[in-house]
């Protein structure tokens, strides 16, 4: 039985792709925490935010974390799940974290490229390059003790799956 994989780190650093990509090289499940989240509750995030407020959000979020923690399975966590100590713990405890390390303006330069994937409207309507240094200032300490491993996420999204594989002695199915 293998554990989990949890993939971390800010919007834009290729949780999605490289957990897609990672899950197909191991012939693992794929599960995306905001995806099996918005299924659970037939909401979008938009939704749940403007209905329960943030503290709705993070509920569910917890819940939706447990409810995809699964053997042989490759999971991308929402950008915000290690802000709760509950979530940090148990993603230690029930698998692999890898954090995908990115700068801000990578993050900032992938997300401008692809305007309307995914994207979360910005609160405050700065520029984009601006939140994410915000965002990694704020968060890139929790990404860092949560995991078990940091990849430089800046290469081929081969090669970040790759180096996930050699750092947790994995080899391609
Ligand atoms: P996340 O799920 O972490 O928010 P995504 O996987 O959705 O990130 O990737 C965000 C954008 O960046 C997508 O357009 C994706 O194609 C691109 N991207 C992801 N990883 C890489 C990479 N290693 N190199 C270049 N572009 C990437
Ligand atoms: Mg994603």
């Amino acid at each position: 039985m293998s554990l989990p994989i949890y993939l971390v780190g800010a919007r834009g650093c290729g949780k999605t792709t490289v957990g897609h990509a990672l899950a197909l090289a191991l012939g693992y499940a794929f599960c995306d925490t905001d995806h099996a989240l918005q299924q659970f509750s037939g909401q979008t995030v938009a939704d749940i935010v403007a209905g329960e407020g943030w503290p709705g959000f993070r509920l569910r979020e917890t819940a939706s974390l447990k409810t995809v923690t699964a053997p042989s399975t490759v999971i991308a966590t929402g950008g915000g799940m290690v802000l709760s100590e509950e979530n940090r713990q148990f993603m230690r405890e029930h698998g692999q974290v890898i954090y995908l390390n990115a700068d801000a303006t990578v993050l900032a330069d992938r997300l401008e490229a692809y305007p309307e994937a995914e994207q979360r409207p910005t609160l405050t309507g700065r520029p984009i390059a601006e939140e994410m240094v915000e965002v990694l200032a704020a968060r890139d300490a929790l990404y860092r003790q949560t995991s078990h491993h940091i990849i430089n996420a800046m290469q081929s999204p081969d090669g970040v799956v790759s180096q996930i594989l050699s750092v947790l002695s994995l080899a391609r199915a």
